[in-house]
């Protein structure tokens, strides 16, 4: 009789620490790495899924400066002129850019680049989830990309700003916690 109740006290125990250690949410972090049409590195992007959206933590590296718009686009696909990436990332199915009265989910601020190239910005996307199964979720069925533009947004000309030719672009791919430094040991679970 003890023993059984032991056992079994037991095998609760082993079941409560599986279910701990079952990873929490498919995708709390996200990376990008931004090449531009001739395959070099231009920049590399980590994602991360917060209360408020996702923050996307960019670091470009010798990209030409100036104004640039900056989006996510609706399809996980890179191939050089990048039209593979398909349009906005838009599941509301909605007109461009954030001074129309609409905007698409993947449409963010431009990017200015100083002259000497390099630049580190965070943007917090609120209309995006890493979550899947969301209608808003950046791993939809054919994933997300990344895209720079070689000219600025103009917020309102449908259906991509006016932005000019795509000159840089990341698939958004699910990553560890551990790939990233900053990142906490043990990331909280999502408030539901
Ligand atoms: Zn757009």
């Amino acid at each position: 009789m003890r023993i059984r109740k032991l056992l079994g006290t037991a095998g609760a125990a082993a079941l409560l620490a599986a279910a701990v250690s079952m990873p929490v949410g498919a995708a709390e972090m996200a990376n990008a790495q931004l090449k531009d049409s001739s395959g070099k590195a231009v920049g590399d992007v980590d994602l991360v899924q917060t209360q408020a959206g996702v923050l996307i933590k960019l670091q470009i590296k010798g990209l030409k400066p100036g104004e640039h718009a900056f989006h996510i686009h609706a399809v996980g696909k890179c191939e050089a002129p990048f039209e593979s990436a398909g349009g906005h990332f838009n599941p509301g199915h909605t007109h461009h850019g954030m001074m129309s009265g609409e905007g698409h989910a993947g449409d963010m601020p431009n990017l200015h680049v100083p002259q000497d190239g390099d630049l580190s910005v965070e943007v917090l996307n609120p209309e995006v989830t890493l979550e899947q199964g969301k209608p808003n979720s950046l791993f939809d069925s054919d994933g997300s990309s990344l895209v720079i533009h070689a000219k600025a947004d103009d917020y309102k000309t449908d259906p991509a700003g006016n932005a000019g030719d795509r000159i840089a672009c990341g698939v958004i791919q699910p990553s560890g916690a551990n790939t990233v430094g900053s990142a906490p040991a043990a990331a909280p679970a999502p408030k539901k």
